[in-house]
């Protein structure tokens, strides 16, 4: 029988890698607290039509990307593709719109999109997400780029490039819309088959195609900034002088887009050139129209996404500042036969006073575990034999210096910790 193997698309973090999550992680809740975001937890699928009605019908994510099955009970449910639409169904659920504003939530987790699966995407993959939700205002925008890059910069990554544009709102949009659909209707024919399919539902998202032939074309579009309304202007322009003013350099690109309704004013990238033509870190912007879009009352927001996969792959290509793999302060030897139950009785002992502890219980040779202590990176080995065990004591060895010294079995946790704290210090 063939094995059976991990979906296309998807992998396993395995114990190499999983500390690097731990560690963007532990980072995020930082960022998290010092900007006061709270945590959610939310569930993984949701009513199809949650993202049918949040994400659009004429994305990329909706149309083709999916995971949606009709599960016993003949409900269409979808594996969430993003998260944002979650967190306003969620805070419009929970009443959150009649708590002070804005509330300001955080999650992470994965999320499952049928995508053609190369280096940083996936159909698994996993992203941290950060939403402002009840604030109209620009100074909202700015916190949330701030925190988007705060967190970069905890987590040690360079040469990113932030990209912001406006993309207007249900008052301004429609006449871009027209701007564009007037310079593009002379050229349809030099547009890629999507975009011709584009031009007519969708014509913003044409500025949005990768393929060269569009882009060149894009490239000479008429710019959204020129048909923004006064109040979108005014915002965008509050957006782009806050973030000058806290130091964040941004450039104006005006072909990102999110050509929906509901997204409204900001749009914003993260690129990192260390991930090819996956190149986008994170995410974001304002999506004043979303509550009402699945069904709520008014309520602006705006917020970020990142890809934790992306992160990592962008960490390791830069070399960037992840910290060590945690390791195991002592590694505990049982040196001679009738001794493995007093190794195991002082592992347990150390791991209660708050180090941590390993032993072998595989029977190996005295060589082969004092091999395995230095493997895995302890600072001490704590070594019982014969004499000890007749005597009631351990022999704690240095795994630096190769220093030697016998103690009392008894003090031999209370003296490991001073001197682990010590050298931490
Ligand atoms: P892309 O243009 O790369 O497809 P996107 O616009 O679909 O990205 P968003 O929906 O804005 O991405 O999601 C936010 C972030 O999630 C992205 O910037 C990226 O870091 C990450 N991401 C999105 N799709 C994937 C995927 N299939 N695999 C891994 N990470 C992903
Ligand atoms: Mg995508």
């Amino acid at each position: 029988m063939e094995s059976i193997k991990a979906p296309r698309g998807t992998r396993d973090i395995l114990g190499d890698e999983s500390w690097k999550w731990a560690r963007v992680l532990e980072v995020s809740r930082g960022v998290a607290a010092d900007f006061g975001y709270r945590e959610v937890m939310l569930p993984i699928f949701e009513h199809t039509e949650l993202f049918s009605r949040g994400i659009g019908d004429t994305t990329d994510v909706v149309e083709k990307e999916m995971y949606t099955f009709t599960d016993k009970g003949g409900r269409s449910i979808t594996l969430r593709p993003e998260l944002t639409a979650s967190m306003m169904r969620s805070y419009l659920e929970h009443d959150m719109n009649r708590a002070a504003q804005p509330a300001k939530l955080w999650s992470w987790g994965p999320m499952f999109r049928y995508e053609r699966p190369q280096k940083g995407r996936y159909r698994q993959f996993s992203q941290i997400d950060f939403e402002t939700l009840g604030s109209p205002s620009p100074l909202a925008d700015v916190e949330t780029i701030d925190a988007s890059m705060e967190l970069f910069r905890r987590l040690g990554l360079s040469n990113l490039q932030v990209l912001i544009n406006s993309v207007g709102c249900p008052e301004c949009r429609p006449v871009y819309r027209e701007t564009l659909k007037k310079f593009f209707s002379d050229r349809i024919n030099d547009l890629c088959e999507t975009c011709q399919g584009r031009f007519e539902r969708n014509p913003l998202r044409i500025l949005d195609c990768k393929k060269p032939g569009c882009r060149d074309l894009t490239g000479l579009a008429p710019s959204v900034t020129d048909s923004l309304c006064g109040e979108c202007g005014a915002h965008f322009d509050a957006v782009t002088s806050g973030l000058s003013r806290i130091g964040v350099s941004v450039s104006v690109d005006n072909r990102l887009v999110r050509g929906l309704d509901y997204y409204t004013k900001t749009a914003y990238e993260i690129l990192a050139g260390e991930l090819g033509s996956q190149n986008a870190v994170c995410g974001g912007g304002r999506y004043d129209n979303l509550a009402e879009a699945i069904g709520g009352p008014h309520v602006p927001g705006v917020g970020f996404a990142s890809g934790i996969d992306r992160i990592i792959i962008t960490m390791e290509g830069q070399g960037a500042c992840v910290g060590d793999e945690p390791k195991t302060d002592i590694f505990v030897i049982a040196a001679a036969p009738d001794a493995e139950i007093d190794a195991a009785a002082l592992a347990h002992e150390l791991r209660a006073s708050g180090l941590s502890a390993d032993m072998d219980f595989m029977g190996r040779s005295l060589k082969a575990r004092m091999k395995q202590a230095s493997q895995c990176g302890a600072l001490y080995a704590c070594i019982i034999g014969p004499d000890e065990k007749s005597s009631g004591s351990v022999a704690i060895k240095d795994m630096r210096s190769g220093e030697q010294e016998t103690l009392p079995m008894s003090s031999a946790a209370a003296r490991l910790s001073l001197a682990i704290g010590e050298r931490a210090r």
